[in-house]
């Protein structure tokens, strides 16, 4: 049985009081739910704040990135050693303004991926494909291609050990977003990949989030969709009105 997981990336959004208010009422409204599991992605200067006001509930923390190395002269970066010494669980990889804004490329994700899941976190690794190469019929290529570059040589002993999120970039912070059957096509072919790439059984195990502009409004449709099993949430993760009527599309 796959986990449903719900979790906010609150990117670079709020202030410590702001942050620490939001945190502290979807803990007090997920409380002990675990499914759907709940985490939140806030900005790193953040993460203690937040993590102390879900500390009594089942909601969890992830950073929003993390470094390849453990230690060093890294000037702006965070370790996943760091990152779980405050009160992170997960840690999201390669998300599309990381790769777009900040230059990542897949060899450098791939790093990052084979660290961080031979240590305390959890990845979630995001792929997704431009808009040009959606229009181009290039989907598949891309989503391949991410694929194999990032997981290349990553050893995992079950499919929990891994989330990956489907965003495609045309959709993230736009207001468009993918048909659910797109985004099924799409999520149906990620599990073929992971089939590939690792074993049925990992694959069948591993949960594949959908991230682009999901709402409460979209939640439900895209949500009972078979291969989806979750969303990583952006915008609408801000508000407790929004990201709770996401949680309750489950
Ligand atoms: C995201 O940041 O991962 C995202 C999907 O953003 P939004 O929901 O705002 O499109």
């Amino acid at each position: 049985m796959r986990k449903t997981i719900i979790a906010g990336n609150w990117k670079m959004n709020l202030t410590a009081v702001e942050a620490k208010n939001l945190a502290r009422s979807i803990a007090d409204y997920v409380g002990k739910r675990s499914d759907p599991l709940v985490i939140l992605c806030p900005p790193s200067p953040l993460l203690s704040i937040v993590g102390n006001e879900i500390a009594a509930s089942n909601v969890e923390l992830s950073a929003q990135n993390v470094h390849s190395d453990d230690l060093g002269a890294f000037t702006g970066e965070s370790s996943d050693t760091m990152l779980h010494s405050v009160g992170c669980a997960y840690t999201l990889i390669g998300h599309s303004e990381r790769r777009a804004i900040f230059n990542e490329d897949d060899d450098f994700i791939n790093k990052k991926v084979k660290r961080v899941v031979a240590g305390p976190l959890k990845p979630i690794l995001c792929i997704g494909e431009t808009l040009e190469e959606r229009e181009q019929g290039k989907t598949n290529d891309r989503i391949k291609q991410q694929l194999r570059d990032d997981l290349k040589n990553v050893r995992i002993s079950s499919g929990e050990d891994l989330i990956i999120a489907y965003e495609p970039v045309w959709a993230i912070g736009t207001g468009k977003t993918a048909t659910p059957d797109q985004a099924e096509e799409v999520h149906a072919y990620i599990r073929q990949l992971l089939e590939e790439i690792f074993t049925e059984n990992t694959a069948n195990a591993m949960s594949i989030l959908y991230g682009g502009s999901v709402k409460p409004e979209n939640a439900v449709e895209i949500l009972a969709q078979p291969n989806i099993d979750g969303a990583l949430v952006g915008g609408a993760s801000l508000t407790m009105d929004s990201f709770t009527g996401i949680i309750n599309s489950v």
